[in-house]
């Protein structure tokens, strides 16, 4: 059967990088696919799980052959990446990411890859709170949505064939602008993360630690994310930064208005208020 694409380069065998690695070869979707990490137990773990046909520690190296090229690093270093393997990429070749933020990174590639090179930037909206190869999942896209930002008519055509394989890793996948992903992510993840990590130093030292040695499954159900990589939040923070505090100030309105519904013991209000966010969410 016909590939998609026969070479594919991943840049970063992480729990993304990873997990697309496992995936493309459990599924066959291409000939080959080369692997690049910097550590070495982590290009170990990969051979060891079958994600890879090869495992190299010069990302040039592993993107010279490439058709495709995926970077799953975290967010801060994809520009330096793109920059590292530009005089290697192959003319034709497509470049993608899986970095959680967009508007920076498709803003970068287009200045730093060379001409006949397509950028199109993605986000698999799947993950988990921990990292590194070791927890990388088959299946892990499944089910799951798969972003792709493409800016240019090349970028379009090109998207069209990325759509392809995500569909064949199980997401469902739809194409907007740097922008509208950014702002959306706030929403959804960029802000519910920092809530979440401002929810636990709220409950942090209370009563002596009390609180959190009492805390039950509806606090861990909601801080969930806050074991998160601080490293991977730090970068998405300061990438979306303009994004989040926007989704700040929206969320302050909500905020202000349970506020006043509580100060008043508005009962009918503080119902209604529960009832239409409940009625949303259990929808999801
Ligand atoms: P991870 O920590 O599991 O993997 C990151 C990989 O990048 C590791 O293999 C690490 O060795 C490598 N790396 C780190 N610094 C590097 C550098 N300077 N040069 C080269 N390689 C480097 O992280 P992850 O969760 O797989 O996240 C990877 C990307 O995916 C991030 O951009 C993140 O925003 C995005 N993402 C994460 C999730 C999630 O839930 N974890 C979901 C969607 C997208």
């Amino acid at each position: 059967m016909a590939k998609l694409y026969n070479n594919i380069a991943i840049l970063g065998l992480g729990l993304i990088g990873g997990s697309i690695a496992l995936d493309l070869k459990k599924r066959r979707l291409a000939k080959r696919v080369v692997g690049y990490n910097r550590s070495a137990p982590s290009r170990r773990a990969a051979l060891k799980r079958r994600a890879c046909d090869a495992v190299i520690s010069d990302p040039v190296a592993a993107v010279r052959d490439a058709d495709l090229v995926v970077l799953a690093t975290p967010v801060r270093h994809i520009p330096e990446l793109l920059r590292k393997i530009a005089p290697g990429l192959k003319k034709g070749a497509v470049v993608t990411d899986v970095g959680s933020t967009k508007e920076n990174i498709v803003r970068r590639a287009k200045k730093l890859l060379p001409k006949g090179v397509i950028f199109v930037g993605g986000h698999p909206i799947a993950g988990t709170e921990k990292t590194g190869m070791a927890s990388a999942l088959e299946g892990l896209f499944e089910g799951r949505w798969w972003v792709f930002t493409p800016d240019s008519a090349a970028g379009k055509r090109a998207a069209k064939r990325l759509r392809r394989l995500a569909k064949a890793l199980g997401a469902k996948s739809l194409a907007m602008s740097p922008k509208e992903h950014d702002e959306i992510l706030a929403a959804i993840s960029h802000l519910p993360h920092m809530l979440a990590y401002a929810l636990v130093h709220a409950a942090m030292g209370l009563q002596k630690g009390k609180a959190l040695k009492l805390s039950g499954s509806s606090f861990r159900d909601v801080t969930r994310i806050a074991a998160s990589s601080a490293q991977m939040w730090t970068d998405i923070g300061l990438d979306n930064h303009r994004g989040i505090l926007r989704m700040i100030d929206r969320h302050e309105q909500f905020l202000k208005k349970l506020k006043s519904l509580l100060a008043k013991r508005d009962a009918k209000g503080l119902e209604k208020f529960f009832e239409s966010a409940a009625r949303v969410r259990r929808k999801l």
